[in-house]
C-alpha cells in the first residue's frame, strides 16, 4: 500500500484519480483549495478510510509524508483560469515548487498534469513530444500556458540539480461526468445546452478541431506513467481521434435527440485552430491505449448531466 498525495483532486480527474488509486488499495490524500473543485466530487469516497480530504491551497508549503504525489492542481478551462489569472501562474509556479519541495525532502515520486497547452496554436500537427509549440507569452491564455511550460522547466530543474524522481504528462482535452456545468469547456457547454434546448454557442465557424480522450483512458495513462521504470516524459495522453468543434455539436445534439440551434458566436483570442496528440510514445513506453470510442463516453456524460440537471 501506498500513500498517495493527489493535488486538485476534488477536480474532474483528480476525483476519478482518486477513486482509481483507493480502489488499486492505496492510502490517497486528497489536497484542494475548492477553487474550481468541489466536495461533492468526493464525497463519495469520505467514509473510505483510506481516503483523507484537506482543504490547503498549494501556493502555500505544505507538509506530510508520503510516497507518490500527483500534482493536478490548477483551474483548467479558460473561463476559470482567466478569471484570476496571477492565482493561476501563482499556482504553476509557487505550488509547483511548494510541491517540488515536497518530493524532495520525502523522496517522493512527482507526477506533473502538463497539458497539450504547451504546444499553443501548433505549427506541427499532430503534435509529438518533440515539439516546442508556438505560445504567445503575454496573451489571456499565458497565465496558464506558460504556466504549465514553466512547471515543466521547474520539474526539469528540481530532477536536474536535486535528483527529484519526475513524471510529466501532457494532458489533451478530457472529458467525463463530473466536469463542472460551469466549467465552460466545449463537451460540458454543449451537452448543457442541448439537454435544455438552448442553443449551442460555437465560437468562431467551427472548423478548428480538438481530440477529445475519454476520462477513464485518461485515469489509466496518467497510473501507467506514474507506475513504470523507463521514461520520466514528456509523454503526450490523449485521444487522437481529431474532430472539428462543429462536427462535436452535431454529434452532441444527435446523441441528446436536442431541438437546439446552432448559433456562431466570436473566436476568443489565442484559441487554437488544430489540436491531435501524437501518442506514439505512451502506446510504446506505457503500454497505454485508447479503450473508449468518444461516443461512447459522451453517451455516459450526457447521462451524467441529465442527473445533475433533474437534482
Ligand atoms: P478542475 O478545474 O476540475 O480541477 C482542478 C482542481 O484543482 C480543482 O479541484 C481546483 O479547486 C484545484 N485547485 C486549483 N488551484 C489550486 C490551488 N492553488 N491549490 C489547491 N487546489 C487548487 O480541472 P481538471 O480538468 O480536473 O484538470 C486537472 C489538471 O489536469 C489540471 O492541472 C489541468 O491543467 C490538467 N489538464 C486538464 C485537461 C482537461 O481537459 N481536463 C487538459 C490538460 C491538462
Ligand atoms: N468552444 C466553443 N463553444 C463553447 C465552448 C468552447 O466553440 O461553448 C470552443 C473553444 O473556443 C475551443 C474549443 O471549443 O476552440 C475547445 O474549448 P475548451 O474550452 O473545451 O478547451 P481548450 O480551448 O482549452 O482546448
Amino acid at each position: 500500500m501506498k500513500k498517495i498525495l493527489v493535488t486538485g483532486a476534488a477536480g474532474f480527474i483528480g476525483s476519478h484519480l482518486c477513486e482509481c488509486l483507493l480502489g488499486e488499495g492505496n492510502e490517497v490524500i486528497c489536497v484542494d483549495n475548492f477553487y474550481t473543485g468541489s466536495k461533492k466530487n468526493v464525497e463519495h469516497l469520505l467514509d473510505n478510510h483510506y481516503f483523507e480530504l484537506i482543504r490547503h491551497d498549494i501556493t502555500f508549503p505544505l507538509y506530510l509524508e508520503i510516497d507518490q504525489i500527483y500534482n493536478l492542481a490548477c483551474p483548467a478551462s479558460p473561463i476559470h483560469y482567466q478569471r484570476d489569472p496571477v492565482f493561476t501562474i501563482k499556482t504553476n509556479v509557487h505550488g509547483t515548487i511548494n510541491m517540488l519541495g515536497l518530493a524532495k525532502r520525502t523522496k517522493a515520486r512527482i507526477l506533473q498534469a502538463s497539458t497539450s497547452e504547451v504546444y499553443g496554436n501548433p505549427q506541427v500537427h499532430p503534435q509529438p513530444e518533440s515539439y516546442w509549440g508556438h505560445v504567445n507569452p503575454i496573451g489571456p491564455r499565458a497565465c496558464y500556458d506558460e504556466g504549465k511550460r514553466a512547471a515543466e522547466t521547474l520539474f526539469f530543474d528540481y530532477h536536474r540539480q536535486h535528483g527529484v524522481d519526475i513524471r510529466v504528462v501532457r494532458i489533451f482535452n478530457t472529458f467525463g461526468p463530473r466536469m463542472a456545468l460551469n466549467d465552460g469547456r466545449v463537451v460540458s457547454n454543449f451537452i448543457v445546452q442541448a439537454l435544455r434546448n438552448e442553443p449551442i454557442t460555437i465560437y468562431g465557424d467551427g472548423s478548428h478541431t480538438r481530440s477529445f480522450c475519454y476520462i477513464d483512458d485518461m485515469v489509466d495513462g496518467l497510473i501507467k506513467m506514474m507506475n513504470q521504470e523507463e521514461i520520466i516524459g514528456p509523454v503526450n495522453i490523449g485521444n487522437p481521434d481529431e474532430i472539428s468543434i462543429k462536427q462535436l455539436a452535431e454529434e452532441i445534439v444527435r446523441l441528446t435527440q436536442s431541438q437546439s440551434e446552432i448559433v456562431y458566436e466570436s473566436l476568443p483570442s489565442d484559441d487554437p485552430q488544430r489540436r491531435k496528440p501524437d501518442i506514439s510514445l505512451a502506446k510504446s513506453k506505457l503500454s497505454w491505449s485508447i479503450n473508449n470510442h468518444r461516443l461512447d463516453g459522451l453517451k455516459n456524460t450526457i447521462e451524467y448531466f441529465k442527473k445533475v440537471l433533474n437534482d
